[in-house]
């Protein structure tokens, strides 16, 4: 539930942009602004960065902390990386501290939220450390099925959420919100007391949760995910990690926040999709998705998966695409040696199949094709394009319907 939301969003629909979404630095600087508890940090690039903005953090621990778009840093390991590093370092040392941004930075963090590859880090926070007692799980967010804000909290928070929520789904708790009402005291509370708060810390507790909603609706966020929101032993709320995405179209009245975008921490087959107006997502499978809009690339994904596959990628053509952004999304899909499948799954409102096919056809004649292309085409113009498919004598498996596309290219894998 915890990875669907925060990687699925970033398809961000047939939109031109994908679903803001921050670095948790980032979201913390919104959490501070708000009133809500995060502990002192900084940001730092390099060691010598780090050293000039060093802060003091009392008795406490120094908490290193990767600053990646993905989750499950803790657990991470770097690639090439020194042994008891991952992408969270906790020390009280402040030279252990420096050593480890210099073994984090330039180096790429593999996270279960990330591909194989991993993603490079640019930068650092370097955190005051809590002495943990608890850790709990809160989040925020816009649901389908109350059509409103949601509160989903957790007494099992911390790095193995995902597995609270697959064995003991009894332990998390759903709050649905009345978005014209707002969050009352007495769901704060309700919610502090499944989150296990009590006596003194029960009041804080729901102070917090009330701060968090009231930042969700002020930002206009899809999602702030808090993971862990912990219990200190001396008594005290923290929001220790914080994750945050926001809606798109609110970015006229967000101009703050939507200042914070940046694309140099990406992967840069996103950065160079996004250049032809293209959505691209990395996967861990070995098929190579082309859709239009990311309703079909859900739908894709789990027929893909019924039949047995995994995706490699996903790129959203959008609806305004044109025959050289065809061309260069062909050219950026097929550039991931994983790949062994092209499944090119297109249906033509707004997009015209015509177009797709003049773009795939010419993209496969000036690159080549080393793996089994299967396309499914339909909508507007469908007729012409089977016909400029056909007239280009390329070995390319067409399927009438989507489920025997994604069957196809299932086959076509090399066993
Ligand atoms: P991720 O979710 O990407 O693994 P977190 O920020 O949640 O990263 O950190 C992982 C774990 O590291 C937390 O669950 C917590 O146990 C510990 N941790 C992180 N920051 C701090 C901190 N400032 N003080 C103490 N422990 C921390
Ligand atoms: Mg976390």
């Amino acid at each position: 539930m915890l990875r669907a939301v925060g990687r699925l969003s970033k398809s961000g629909a047939k939109a031109q942009r994908r679903f803001l979404n921050l670095q948790e630095f980032q979201s913390k600087e919104i959490l501070e602004k708000h009133g809500c508890s995060v502990q002192k940090f900084v940001v730092a690039a390099n060691r010598k960065e780090a050293e000039e903005k060093w802060m003091s953090f009392g008795n406490h621990e120094y908490v290193v902390k990767a600053q990646i778009l993905a989750g499950g840093r803790g657990k991470g390991k770097f690639i090439d990386g020194t042994k008891g590093i991952g992408g969270v370092y906790i020390t009280k040392e402040k030279k252990e501290a420096l050593d480890a941004i210099d073994e984090m930075i330039g180096k790429r963090l593999v996270t279960k939220q990330t591909t194989e590859d991993g993603v490079r880090v640019d930068k650092v926070m370097i955190a005051e450390g809590v002495d943990i007692k608890r850790e709990t799980y809160l989040a925020v967010l816009m649901d389908r099925e109350s059509n409103g804000p949601v509160v989903v909290a957790s007494p099992d928070g911390g790095m193995d959420i995902e597995a609270v929520a697959e064995k003991t789904p009894d332990r998390i708790f759903k709050t649905p919100i009345d978005i014209q009402m707002g969050m009352t005291e007495a769901q704060s509370l309700k919610i502090a007391k499944e989150l296990q708060f009590e006596g003194k810390l029960l009041g804080a507790a729901a102070t917090e949760i009330k701060r968090l909603y009231d930042l969700f609706i002020a930002v206009d966020a899809t999602q702030v995910e808090i993971n862990p929101l912990v219990e200190t032993a001396d008594g005290r709320v923290f929001c220790v990690d914080a994750k945050m995405n926001f809606d798109d179209s609110a970015s006229y009245r967000q101009k703050d926040i939507f200042a914070y975008e940046t694309f140099e921490e990406h992967d840069p087959r996103e950065v160079d999709a996004h250049q032809f107006n293209l959505n691209y997502i990395g996967m861990d499978g070995n098929i190579a998705c082309l859709v239009n809009g990311a309703g079909l690339a859900m739908a894709t994904m789990d027929l893909i998966k019924l039949h047995g596959g995994e995706p490699a990628n996903f790129l959203d053509v959008g609806g305004a695409v044109t025959e050289d952004a065809v061309f260069n999304a062909v050219r950026i899909i097929t550039s991931d040696p994983r790949v062994k499948c092209v499944l090119i799954n297109i249906f033509g409102g707004i997009v015209n199949c015509a177009t797709i096919a003049n773009g795939v056809v010419n993209a496969v004649n000036k690159i080549g094709l080393k793996v089994p292309m299967v396309v499914r085409l339909e909508g507007t113009n469908v007729d012409a394009a089977k016909q400029i498919m056909k007239k280009s004598g390329l070995k390319i498996l067409t399927a009438n319907n989507l489920d025997e596309a994604a069957a196809k290219a299932v086959e076509s894998l090399p066993k």
